[in-house]
């Protein structure tokens, strides 16, 4: 038999799961926690056991950069990483797991072009991350648009255009006025690093490429950024909360702290407060709630999230494990609150990453490969990019704005982009940036339907939603 007829040989073998007598691990999810959990336990188990990674797509989403898609900066294409590319040798299906049989060991997969089917585990780690907290407010699920799937950067990208582009055309007339004025308001809601490095971003790029439009001058747009929250980024502290405010607040847009929206229509927000903005765009980013699989599993969950050890197995059922956005994981270095309660570790890429690796391991060591740990990690900050060179980080709790910022920013995404073809495709896209024309035409369109929430994010294909 030559070299290749017995590779080929040995490879259908393996491939076919009903000769395959190894233990079947199960990975869902390929963002930062599930693809770090498949490439550790790859590299770990390596020929003893099978390890098959489930997402409903073929690349891993680098989504802190999604502003920066949104605003044209970046290809969208940079930001995706092949899955098929970094993780060679891996099994992979595509297609969202519904649900999840703890007592028959096996999840359902639903692609999205053919028919559901099962697929049993010995080892599973869940990994499904998190979707846009929606709340119950009339008319939101029809007109509020997200910021967590390439679909939605790319709609809210031409839609903004799309907006501007309009108003260009009308007519000065009081009906025409009006229309302006909806066309030309853009409401965030959720102050965090989402809502306002959107804001911040668009606003940037939108003053950026004014020749665009003749009637139209970007000092006319009305930019809205509201929050029941009582600061703006609290999640890089007072001091570069009240600097990020100084810098949105320099650029004229609008910053309406604890208030939020009660009521949307496709042409107007009403905020709690009574106020009724005219308005066609109404971006959500109030926060993120885990995936809706994960209130279908039935176990107890922590604020929406499943609840695990500090070496991430689900307490009380052998060969389940969950990390990232889904899972509450203990947050062994952070602070113990005032009852002695452990907190948990916050939905960041930076926990998520980190925490596959740690699952990965453990995985691994229950196989009889290495030994466990439980998962610590201090937090090294986070970084908020607000356009052109204005930005601000906290690397290692020193509070950082401007150019030192935008520098610490970039260099953190960087070195946080999984392989060396997303870097390299990165850094000479905001090379491009910084020398050429900024980007302003509409490709890739999305259908309104299909940014909204629920069909961008999947959230309606669940058991029990
Ligand atoms: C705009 C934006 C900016 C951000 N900026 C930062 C930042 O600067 N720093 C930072 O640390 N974090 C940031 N984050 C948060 C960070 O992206 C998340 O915390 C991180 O992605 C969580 O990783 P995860 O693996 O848990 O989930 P994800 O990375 O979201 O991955 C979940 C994966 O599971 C898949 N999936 C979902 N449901 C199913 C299912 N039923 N079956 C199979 N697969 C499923 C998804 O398609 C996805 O591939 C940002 C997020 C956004 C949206």
């Amino acid at each position: 038999m030559t070299r290749y007829r017995r590779r080929t040989a040995h490879r259908s073998r393996r491939d076919d799961p009903t000769s395959d007598q190894r233990p079947r691990i199960v990975v869902v999810g390929g963002g930062f926690a599930g693809f770090y959990a498949t490439r550790s336990l790859h590299r770990l188990v390596r020929d003893q056991a099978r390890v098959t990674l489930v997402s409903p797509a073929d690349f891993l989403l680098y989504s802190p950069l999604l502003p920066e898609v949104a605003t044209g900066v970046l290809d969208p294409r940079d930001i995706a990483v092949p899955l098929r590319q970094a993780l060679p040798g891996v099994h992979q299906l595509y297609g969202h797991v519904t649900a999840v049989d703890l007592d028959s060991r096996t999840v359902r997969i639903s692609p999205r072009d053919s028919a559901p089917h099962d697929l049993a585990w010995d080892r599973l780690v869940l990994a499904p991350g998190s979707v846009t907290r929606e709340f119950d407010i009339p008319g939101m699920p029809e007109h509020a648009h997200g910021l967590k799937t390439l679909p939605e950067a790319t709609f809210l990208r031409n839609h903004v255009l799309a907006q501007l582009d309009r108003a260009d055309a009308l007519p000065d007339t009081d009906a025409g006025r009006r229309e302006r004025e909806e066309l030309l308001t853009v409401v965030a809601v959720g102050a965090g690093y989402t809502g306002t490095e959107f804001v911040a971003q668009t606003q940037h790029w939108v003053r950026g490429i004014a020749s665009r439009w003749t009637t139209v001058d970007p000092a006319d747009v009305r930019w809205l950024l509201v929050d029941v929250a009582t600061q703006v980024l609290p999640e890089l502290g007072p001091r570069l909360g009240r600097a990020a405010l100084k810098i949105l607040q320099r650029r004229g847009v609008e910053v309406r702290l604890g208030v939020t929206v009660s009521a949307a229509t496709g042409t107007s927000v009403t905020l709690t407060d009574g106020t009724v903005v005219a308005t066609r765009t109404l971006v959500w980013s109030a926060g993120v709630a885990p995936s809706p699989l994960i209130a279908a599993l039935g176990l107890p969950t922590s604020r929406g999230r499943l609840v695990v050890d500090a070496d991430l197995s689900v307490p009380g059922h052998t060969g389940l494990w969950a990390a990232g956005d889904a899972a509450a994981v203990p947050d062994l270095a952070g602070m113990t609150t005032a009852d002695g309660q452990v907190p948990v570790t916050a939905p960041t890429a930076q926990h998520a990453q980190r925490q596959g690796v740690v699952v990965a391991r453990n995985v691994a060591a229950s196989l009889g490969i290495g030994s466990s740990k439980r998962y610590r990690h201090r937090d090294l900050g986070l970084v908020a990019d607000f356009g052109g060179t204005a930005a601000a980080a906290r690397p290692l709790g020193i509070p950082l704005t401007g150019p030192a910022a935008k520098v610490v920013a970039r260099g953190y995404h960087l070195y946080a982009l999984p392989t060396i073809p997303a870097r390299i495709r990165v850094a000479t896209d905001w090379l491009y940036a910084s020398i050429l024309p900024t980007r302003v035409v509409q490709l890739d369109t999305v259908r309104a339907e299909d940014a909204v929430i629920r069909s961008a994010q999947s959230t309606g294909i669940y058991a029990d939603t």
